[in-house]
């Protein structure tokens, strides 16, 4: 059953930092999500906010490629971002905005992160949003999975959804912003929830949107080594007071890699770590001399105490994990794609901003600063919903949930194309995702995995060199002549009639 909505207002798909921020800067949106809460509500760390020339400065340092518009945009319009939060804090309660302090985080050493609720500042973060679109009389949220974007012929008109009891809806609108989150569940070992499975880029790449640096996915050092799925994250914060990396033997390992050892950046780090489990030796976090571990980290005290690891006492396994994808639909800085009336934010767009190693504490400001810039490009470029639609011909009607087909994917994805990755390793992957994907197909989740693996693998097998977070065993140098973002063009998909 095919149930039509003919939207006045722009479609915002997706309910993170990014798409609620897009639709609390609009003058009216609908706001398309599934009940899945995304990764915004699990970041542990912080903000960062400051401004200082020192932290635009840390920003590129750490961040080779980084495109320094992006980084200046981040930089300026942070503070300013941070303050809209704190006023809309102040609007739902004065306790919110209390309990929103400033602080430093991990490796970057500088004090310019906001953080609150200890280690849990995405969930107050997201508290604060929803109860602000809750409260928004001009945000009307529809739940449901959108699967594809629907075109006129020139500009994106639409989204086809299905809801939770699998009935399609077509939704035409004036503009479509995607604000689906990123991708870490497409490999077996990530510190990402359920739903991180990058359909919003799969849907545009099917509907011919440019994409850019999907090479790029931040592996993060220190997820908790436990039969869980995702792994919990032990955040940076431990180690920025003092937590150590130490092997079974209890020897640190970092300190003869590099001179900041366990601050050192997080590709290296997660290398280390990585290294450390292919030769047996064991990684784990010694986070037992680190004062008041249960007053400010209970998000990571909880998750491990409730596999039996007390943190105070124990040495904590950790593991690197599939973190952030850098890459996604390529944006411009106002989170226009390369497809007229489509626009992203959030971890599912590239800017150029993160380069090729994200420095942490960036992703949630990238959420607040972008998504109010999209939002004003949004209002500008909107035009009154159209009726005729096609879309790329495909099954709607499919079943969400993937099989096990999808979690040999994950395995294919986490052996090949993961922390360490080589070129006959990256073939062996994609031979293998093309025999599985007629079987991928046959779910929604397993499709939109399928299109999207097969470009993270062809990106990683065109960057020829190690940079920031895509290091090729085969290619260990930074080779100068590739110091550039790669975007590319899908290329065309069959499409039917839809409206
Ligand atoms: C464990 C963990 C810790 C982190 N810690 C930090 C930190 O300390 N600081 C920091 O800056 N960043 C951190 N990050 C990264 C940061 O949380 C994310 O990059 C950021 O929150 C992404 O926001 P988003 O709005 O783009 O996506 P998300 O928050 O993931 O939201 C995506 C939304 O889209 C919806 N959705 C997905 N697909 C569809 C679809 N097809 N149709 C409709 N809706 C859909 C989901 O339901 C969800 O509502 C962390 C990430 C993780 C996993």
């Amino acid at each position: 059953m095919t149930d039509l909505h003919n939207l006045e207002v722009p479609l915002v798909v997706g309910g993170g930092v990014a798409g609620m921020t897009v639709a609390l800067s609009l003058n009216g949106a609908v706001m398309l999500t599934t009940d899945l809460p995304g990764s915004s509500w699990w970041a542990q760390g912080g903000v960062s906010t400051s401004g200082t020339p020192n932290d635009r400065k840390k920003t590129e340092r750490w961040s080779d490629l980084a495109d320094p518009s992006a980084v200046e945009r981040l930089v300026g319009d942070g503070p300013e971002a941070v303050l809209w939060l704190r006023r809309l804090a102040r609007r739902l309660s004065e306790d919110t905005d209390e309990t929103v302090i400033l602080g430093a985080e991990g490796a970057d050493g500088l004090d310019r992160a906001i953080e609150s609720g200890d280690d849990a500042t995405g969930a107050e973060v997201m508290r604060v949003l929803t109860g602000a679109v809750a409260a928004s009389d001009s945000i009307k949220r529809l739940l449901g999975r959108a699967v594809d974007l629907i075109t006129d012929g020139e500009r994106i008109v639409g989204a086809v959804a299905v809801d939770s009891r699998a009935r399609r809806r077509i939704v035409m609108a004036p503009a479509v912003v995607i604000a689906t989150g990123g991708m870490g569940r497409l490999y077996s070992v990530t510190t990402n929830p359920p739903g991180a499975d990058g359909s919003g880029i799969a849907m545009a790449i099917r509907a011919g949107a440019r994409i850019a640096d999907l090479e790029f996915m931040q592996f993060h050092p220190t997820a908790m080594a436990v039969s869980k799925d995702p792994l919990p994250l032990v955040t940076e914060r431990l180690r920025d007071r003092g937590a150590t990396l130490v092997d079974a033997h209890g020897r640190r390992f970092m300190s003869g890699i590099h001179p900041a050892a366990e601050l050192a950046p997080r590709a290296l780090l997660a290398r280390a770590v990585w290294r450390q489990g292919l030769r047996g030796t064991g990684a784990y976090l010694d986070a037992r001399h680190v004062l008041e571990l249960a007053d400010h980290h209970p998000t990571v005290l909880a998750h491990a105490m409730s596999v039996g690891i007390d943190p105070r006492s124990d040495l904590v396994p950790v593991s690197a994990a599939a973190h952030f994808q850098i890459g996604g639909i390529a944006t411009d800085l106002d989170g226009r794609s390369s497809l007229p009336g489509l626009w992203a934010v959030g971890e599912a767009a590239s800017t150029g901003l993160h380069g090729s190693s994200r420095l942490l504490s960036n992703a949630l400001l990238e959420g607040l600063v972008f998504g109010r810039r999209a939002a004003g490009s949004v209002t500008e470029a909107a035009e009154p919903s159209g009726d005729i639609g096609y879309c790329p011909v495909d099954g709607h009607d499919l079943p969400i949930t993937p099989g096990p087909a999808f979690d040999e994917l994950r395995k294919l994805m986490w052996e090949h194309v993961g922390v360490e990755r080589q070129g006959s390793g990256l073939w062996e992957a994609h031979n293998e995702l093309s025999a599985l994907e007629p079987v991928l197909r046959r779910t929604l989740v397993g499709r939109d995995a399928a299109t999207l693996a097969i470009q993270v693998v062809a990106a990683a097998l065109r960057r020829t060199e190690s940079r920031g977070s895509h290091f090729r065993i085969d290619h260990q140098a930074l080779d100068p002549s590739q110091a550039r973002r790669v975007v590319v063009e899908p290329g065309p998909v069959e499409v039917e009639r839809l409206v």
